[in-house]
């Protein structure tokens, strides 16, 4: 894998999907001496399943841990804290994770009763887990998702469940883009593999999934909050700590050198039943039979559009999904290929929520 690629792969299987990920990386190369110490660090910020837009799929940390050991890796350790005020104990029993524990001989550790070392970086002091800054190769499990104060969450914010509660309440006190990017100038993901089955538009706690059924795989963090903010909508402007990362040497924010493999293409999937929220926004899509990540992306397109008030004034219905293939309609507007008959439509399969933006904004 190299250094500005992400790797991407669609379906609902999570499992099935990391281990075609991980095929494609050779992660012995990355990693390297059979006995490194291996941490995963999934997203466990509330103790929920997966399904509600939250949490990391516990798929994903099984396919990664027998692709692991399979290979001769037996050193590995799964490491989280809740967010402050929730258990990360609760988050572990509810996804599984002490079934997976002692399944595997995988010793869970919760940040919130590790020891700490304190750093500092960028001016900003914090108290990290020792587990984290002993690991020799750390695997970044984040879901890719909105937040309410910082746009959205992925690789970067998802380190922030390595530090202690007393350092999670002073970054909320320094506005979290500054100390995420110092954070992650102390120790980020050596790869990161993103979650983008179903997270949440809006809120990290989940609630309002919308399913997308991809996941990418990058080694760069701040390349893959830059793409991940493209997919749901965003620009990196909106998102300051990854600019904020990228200037202190972490990674490249530069989608233009990005090398994007795709492994297979998005397919055709029955769409979960949206939840209140997308369903209002919906109702300017006209959808039939799209494929997950295509109307996922749309989605988290009208919430953007509409969090600016440009929703109002759409005359159209857009359209979207695979039996628009063919269909000639000049009234009619369209995202993706499959609507490329239509009056207007934008190209891509499935094209970017930050591209649907732009184009339904010229709609007028
Ligand atoms: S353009 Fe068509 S085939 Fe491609 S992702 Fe969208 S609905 Fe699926």
């Amino acid at each position: 894998m190299r250094p500005n690629e992400i790797i991407i792969t669609y379906g609902s299987e999570a499992g099935a999907m990391t281990e075609a990920l991980l095929n494609a990386i050779d992660i012995e190369s990355m990693i390297g001496a059979k006995d490194a110490l291996i941490v995963l660090k999934p997203n466990l910020v509330v103790a929920v399943k997966p399904d509600g837009g939250a949490t990391t799929h516990p798929e994903i940390a099984v396919a990664i841990i027998e692709h692991l050991k399979g290979r001769g890796y037996h050193n590995i350790k799964i490491v989280e804290s809740a967010w402050v005020g929730d258990s990360t104990e609760r988050g572990f029993k509810v996804n599984g994770y002490y079934e997976i524990s002692s399944r595997y001989g995988v010793p869970l550790v919760d940040v919130k009763k590790d020891a700490y070392v304190t750093k500092k970086a960028a001016g900003i002091t914090m108290e990290v887990s020792k587990t984290i800054l002993e690991c020799d190769f750390l695997i970044n499990l984040p879901v890719l998702k909105g937040h309410c104060q910082t746009a959205m969450t992925c690789a970067l914010k998802n380190m922030k469940g390595c530090i202690s509660d007393r350092s999670k309440r002073q970054f909320h006190t320094q506005g979290l883009h500054r100390p995420i990017a110092a954070l992650n100038a102390v120790r980020s993901a050596d790869l990161v593999i993103v979650d983008s089955i179903c997270g949440d538009l809006d809120f990290e706690e989940g609630g309002n999934p919308v399913e997308t059924n991809r996941l990418f795989a990058a080694q760069d963090s701040v390349l893959c909050d830059a793409f991940g903010a493209s997919l749901i909508g965003f620009t990196k402007e909106d998102v300051p700590y990854i600019q904020m990362t990228e200037d202190l040497g972490v990674g490249s924010a530069d989608l233009s050198t990005l090398i994007l493999t795709q492994l297979n293409e998005p397919s055709e999937q029955p769409l979960a039943k949206p939840t209140g929220r997308a369903t209002y926004l919906s109702r300017h899509t006209e959808e039939r039979s799209a494929c997950s990540a295509c109307y996922g992306n749309l989605i988290h397109a009208l919430k953007r559009l509409d969090e600016v008030g440009r929703l109002k004034g759409l005359s159209h219905t857009i359209s979207i999904g695979q039996d628009f293939k063919g269909v000639e309609d000049p009234q009619r507007v369209g995202v993706g290929i499959c609507t490329k008959g239509l009056g207007k439509s934008l190209a891509g399969c499935p094209p970017k929520a930050i591209d649907m933006i732009e184009f339904i904004k010229e709609l007028g």
